[in-house]
């Protein structure tokens, strides 16, 4: 495989210390061996492919899924589990300068969609995920960022349909938000889960329906003649259609076109141990809204039922023991000064793994070109339970030649551009990283 990082972040180690392999181990399924006829092949299981593979399942088709590794071992199984809006990272006024106003509004209509979606699924599929928090929360970390949030009011009520609710610094405290903030805005769509519970919920749906599912299976070559064949260290599949659905774990050369389009970026995440009710009332959190801070590179935590706080932030540019232990380092200091009530709490857990952008930090969800019968979905700017759920539900229906049931902005169907010095490309995070830090101070 061709991958951006070093091979650490493709090992076990980033993700040996994560807190969801309490609640849902990552299950053990069989390599697949021999040869099998399918009509759609999945490369890559997780809430991408394991959504497509769900929806075209239920309308009949025969699927294969492959996970180099297991299901949901990719940051399905190891994210923050906040399933909100999202699933790109440019600004208003670039998707209206690309797009228009009416193309900015609809792929605001589908960010919201993409949460509905996830919310069906649960529903229809009886998921047991651990949902809580009513919306999301974002807290300003400096004043002008609150008089900022305000203004964005008009544009939530007209993109999302929802009034966006507005607490002024004083009153934090008494809605549990106490810490260094000054004032929040939440917008009520969204919710948090157990981003493992949801995963398995939505693979154990996906096998009921019929679709076949084998880990270990790394897809190492893939070739088109009448039909696709794929090979894997211990066998092969024939495939009318094929979905890469690999995100951050893309790999350069599957297929070809991916190369340079997307881009893996680190983000790491912290749990502390259950936190007691006079702890969390010393801190002043006590509420179980998901959060996040008005940081371009921001914080986001949330408090869970069970009394841990789970808090993540971006990571580093270099995957290697060091660069780990550095950045384990950082974001246990980061939440320390801002819960310092909190600062001698044993921390559990700490992992880390590859969220994934594009050039033009829009998500694309389609076909590949040039590779006909081929589709893809990456790229959700680090919000994928929500948009990379609903992806999968979009390629089901491109793939059988169906009207989306979902609305398809041109947002989501534009085609990324290649980054520059491909190869090299992650080293252009460092200027943006310290970019954004100097836009944070
Ligand atoms: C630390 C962290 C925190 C996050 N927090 C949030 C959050 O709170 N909310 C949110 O919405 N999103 C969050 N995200 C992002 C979210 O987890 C991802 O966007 C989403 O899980 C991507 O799903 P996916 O199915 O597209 O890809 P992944 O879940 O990454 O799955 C890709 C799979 O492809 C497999 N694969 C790769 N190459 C091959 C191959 N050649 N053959 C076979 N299989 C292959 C991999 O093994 C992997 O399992 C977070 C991510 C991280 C890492």
């Amino acid at each position: 495989m061709k991958r951006l990082y070093e091979d650490y972040a493709y090992g076990p180690e980033p993700i040996k210390n994560c807190f969801w392999d309490r609640s849902v181990p990552l299950p053990q399924l069989p390599p697949l061996s021999g040869s099998r006829k399918v009509d759609v092949a999945v490369i890559g299981a997780g809430y991408t492919g394991l959504s497509a593979a769900l929806h075209l399942a239920q309308d009949g088709a025969e699927v294969a899924v492959v996970d180099a590794e297991t299901p949901f071992w990719g940051a399905s199984g190891r994210n923050g589990g906040f399933c909100c809006l999202g699933g790109a990272k440019a600004s208003d006024k670039t998707l209206v300068t690309r797009f228009g106003n009416a193309g900015k509004t609809a792929f605001r209509r589908s960010e919201k969609a993409a949460v509905t979606c996830v919310a069906d699924l649960i529903t229809r599929h009886g998921i047991k995920a651990d949902c809580h928090s009513n919306g999301e929360t974002v807290l300003a970390h400096r004043p002008q960022d609150m008089t900022a949030l305000r203004r964005q009011a008009i544009d939530i009520k007209n993109d999302y349909g929802v009034e966006a609710h507005y607490i002024s610094a004083p009153h934090l405290s008494a809605h549990g938000m106490t810490g260094p903030f000054h004032g929040a805005m939440t917008i009520p769509i969204g919710f948090a889960l157990n981003p493992r519970k949801y995963a398995n919920g939505l693979l154990c749906a996906a096998q009921s329906a019929g679709a076949k599912v084998f880990a270990n299976s790394p897809v190492t070559k893939l070739q088109k003649n009448q039909a696709f064949s794929l090979n894997t260290p211990q066998g092969q599949i024939t495939a009318e259609k094929v979905i890469f659905a690999t995100n951050g774990y893309s790999s350069d050369h599957l297929p070809d076109w991916m190369r340079g389009r997307y881009l893996p970026v680190q983000s790491s995440i912290i749990v502390t141990r259950p936190l007691t009710a006079s702890e969390q009332a010393a801190q002043g959190w006590t509420s179980l809204q998901m959060a996040f801070d008005s940081r371009e590179l921001l914080h986001y935590f949330r408090l869970m039922p069970d009394g841990r706080f789970l808090f993540g932030m971006r990571g580093g540019i270099f995957a290697t023991a060091r660069a780990n232990k550095a950045a384990a380092r950082k974001i246990k200091a980061d939440f320390r000064q801002m819960f310092p009530a909190w600062a001698d709490v044993e921390i559990t857990d700490h992992w880390s793994g590859l969220v994934c952008l594009t050039r033009n930090l829009t998500p694309y969800i389609g076909p590949v070109p040039g590779l006909s019968g081929a589709f893809a979905g990456f790229a959700w700017h680090g919000n994928g339970i929500a948009m990379g759920s609903y992806a999968g539900a979009i390629l089901a229906d491109l793939l059988q030649n169906k009207a989306s049931r979902h609305p398809y902005p041109a947002a989501l169907k534009t085609i990324p551009n290649r980054f520059p010095a491909a190869p090299f490309r992650r080293h252009l995070l460092h200027p943006a990283y310290v970019g954004l830090a100097l836009k944070d101070l």
